[in-house]
């Protein structure tokens, strides 16, 4: 029972586990994957950044390249022109703050500023940096090219500063004999911040900070409101100018991706919770299922308890006549167990030989698809131990749910019990009639020597008396005639004493009738058969076709055939006899009309023994411990008053065949 109710319960918590952390699984994934897109996309825009940045320095220098590498014009409009360029160079690049003209001894020759911002080195001049600086023009005109400077803090006066970066552009002019001459430098300084503000356009700064860091991670200058999220995406990228590098880097202020933050996480979702809906109802249903399973298991239970609890035998066959299932009832009726009985069709071990035959064309009218007579038939079983019962046995088809017949299905009673109390009743009930036949032929001889008594003492004491006056011949002839008289009158009495016995057995007479020769063995085959089934005797009736009907005492010549099959039974109860068959036979009498039916009794017992021959006839002579003698003296006296005549003849193989007949009715002669 715990087996039962508590492994589902495991099974389903684990599989509600996987499919949580699978989906959990999906759900993380799903979320690296999109801030891998974010991470992506902050390095593409790290690269566009830095490429913007680059191209827009590198176009700055080619314009200051363009405009101040101006030779061969006199000091005044060399300083007019400068003035005026540096101020529109200013006033379009607001990334720039200063420019400076310095000689080659870097003496300042000029100077302009930024007309957005206040002046940049108010506080601090340039040349403090000017070591820094010489560096720089010396990398510039080691490569030929304007290069910039590393970046450097430059205090401003209302407590601020800014990170600056300058570009040393060398002024080259054609000295003595057109050899290159330097002339001075153009210093350009810019200030970080103004280049991420200016030089990159808004699109790329809208979601993301972007800011020069050195090394370390300190920012020098940013672009954007440094937000603080839970989650920040961050990219690097080198901006390499001619001279120096910068580090660019790129913060993503987006949020960590949401609960839903794309389609696929929302699908997981819905497969999440629609899993669970279909688990749910899936428990649901299982939980059903095994309540109805159990209560599957209680039915079944019961029908098997009552199944074994059942003393009638149940045994299921299949069409092909194979045991598909018998119970324990049967089993133990048997004494063979449902292993042994399985599967088995024809001579199944619990037919008794002889019967085996009978049972085989049984059982071949029942695979034909013949139905068995609704109450039953008996027949014989053998036990293991060879013991034989009698059964009685009901069977019906087997039909399926489907209304298919699968079979036969048969109860079996085992009707031993029964059998022996029908038994004893028939044969105390016998014992009974014995006693009463017996009391009357007793009474019948003191009545008929009461009767006969008083005559014959009357006829013994007038002859005395007769011979008396004979003797003394002192009285007449008429004396001795009355005396006479006397006696033939007693003579008479008792002679209508007899007439009286004589006639009381006659009176029987009136009694008889018409009747059918099959009417009179009908009548008597319920007896005869239940001994038969007692001694194991197999009773075949014979009746010739058409027989006409026969004038007798029905009662009396039923008692001659029922004492004529009894005998028969009864010889044929004993060891050695193995083919116990008792035939019962009506035909008529040989002869061209014939006046008679020939009424046989045959059996095959050990048949009658020369030496009792000459008294089987004779009342109480009987070979029985149990027998009266009386049956045969009595069939022949029914017989003879019949006018027929009880024989008796050998049977062949062996065996004894009783024979008598009877007048057939318009032969008879009706008084
Ligand atoms: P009971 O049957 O009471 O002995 P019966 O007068 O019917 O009296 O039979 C007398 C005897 O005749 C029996 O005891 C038996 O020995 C013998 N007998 C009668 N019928 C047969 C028979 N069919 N086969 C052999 N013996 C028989």
């Amino acid at each position: 029972m715990i087996s039962v109710s508590v492994r589902p319960r495991w099974l389903w918590a684990s599989l509600f586990a996987l499919v949580a952390a699978l989906l959990l699984l999906l759900v993380w994934l799903s979320g690296r994957y999109d801030a891998s897109q974010v991470q992506d996309r902050l390095e593409r825009d790290a690269l566009e950044v830095v490429g913007t940045l680059r191209s827009g320095l590198m176009r700055n220098n080619q314009t200051l390249q363009a405009t101040f590498l101006v030779a061969g014009r006199s000091r005044a409009e060399q300083t007019e022109a400068w003035a005026l360029s540096a101020e529109r160079f200013l006033l379009d690049h607001r990334e720039t703050v200063r420019m400076e003209w310095r000689s080659p001894e870097f003496k300042t020759l000029l100077q302009a500023n930024s007309p957005y911002k206040s002046p940049v080195f108010s506080q601090y001049s340039h040349d403090t940096y000017l070591s820094e600086l010489m560096q720089t023009c010396a990398t510039a005109r080691r490569l030929g090219t304007a290069a910039f400077s590393p970046s450097y803090f430059v205090p401003m006066p209302n407590g601020m500063g800014m990170e600056v970066m300058d570009v040393c552009l060398p002024v080259m002019g054609l000295g003595a004999q057109a050899a290159p001459e330097l002339r001075g430098y153009v210093l350009v300084s810019y200030a970080l911040q103004d280049i991420l503000d200016n030089l990159i356009p808004n699109d790329l700064a809208r979601n993301q900070d972007i800011s020069f860091t050195e090394g370390d991670g300190t920012r020098l200058a940013m672009r954007g409101a440094a937000r603080r999220t839970l989650r920040n995406f961050t990219a690097q990228q080198l901006l390499d100018l001619p001279g120096n590098t910068l580090v660019v880097r790129l913060e993503s202020w987006r949020d960590a991706p949401g609960l839903f933050p794309n389609v696929l996480t929302a699908l997981v979702m819905g497969l999440f919770v629609a899993l669970m809906v279909i688990l749910w109802l899936l428990s649901v249903d299982m939980r059903r299922r095994l309540k109805a399973e159990h209560e599957l298991a209680d039915a079944l239970a019961f029908r098997k308890a009552m199944e074994d609890s059942l003393v009638t035998g149940l045994r299921a066959r299949d069409l092909q006549g194979r045991i598909t299932y018998v119970n324990p009832a049967f089993c133990q009726m048997v004494g063979f167990s449902a292993d042994e009985l399985m599967g088995l069709s024809a001579n199944a071990p619990y037919w008794p030989p002889e019967l085996a035959e009978e049972i085989m064309r049984r059982h071949a009218v029942r695979l034909a698809g013949n139905s068995p007579p609704r109450e039953g038939f008996e027949s014989v079983f053998m036990r293991k131990d060879g013991s034989r019962f009698p059964v009685l046995i009901i069977e019906a088809p087997l039909i399926n749910a489907q209304g298919v017949q699968t079979g036969w299905m048969s109860a079996f009673l085992d009707i031993s019990e029964q059998r022996r109390v029908e038994e004893l009743s028939r044969a105390s009930q016998d014992r009974l009639q014995a006693t009463a036949r017996l009391a009357m032929v007793g009474e019948m001889a003191s009545l008929l020597s009461h009767e006969l008594n008083q005559p014959l003492a009357a006829i013994s004491s007038y002859a005395t008396g007769s011979l008396n006056m004979i003797k003394s011949g002192l009285s007449g002839p008429a004396d001795v005639e009355q005396a006479m008289q006397r006696i033939a009158l007693q003579a008479e009495r008792a002679g209508k004493v007899i007439k009286s016995v004589h006639d009381f057995v006659r009176r029987r007479d009136q009694a008889r009738e018409r009747t059918q020769p099959q009417a009179l063995l009908d009548a008597v085959l319920p007896l005869i058969n239940l001994q038969a089934r007692k001694l194991h005797v197999q009773v075949q009736v014979r009746v010739a076709e058409g027989l006409p009907e026969v004038w007798c005492d029905r009662t009396m010549v039923e008692q001659v055939i029922l004492n004529l099959a009894r005998n028969a039974m009864q010889a044929m109860d004993q060891p050695g006899v193995r083919d116990r068959r008792l035939t019962l036979s009506v035909q008529p009498m040989a002869g061209d009309e014939p006046r008679c039916l020939m009424f046989s009794v045959a059996d095959l017992g050990p048949g009658i023994a020369p030496d009792i021959e000459h008294q089987l006839f004779q009342p109480f002579f009987t070979t029985k411990a149990e027998g009266m003698g009386l049956g045969l003296s009595l069939c022949r006296t029914v017989v003879e008053q019949h006018g027929g005549t009880l024989q008796y003849a050998p049977n062949a193989p062996r065996g004894t065949v009783f024979s008598f007949g009877l007048t057939i009715t318009h032969h008879a002669t009706i008084d």
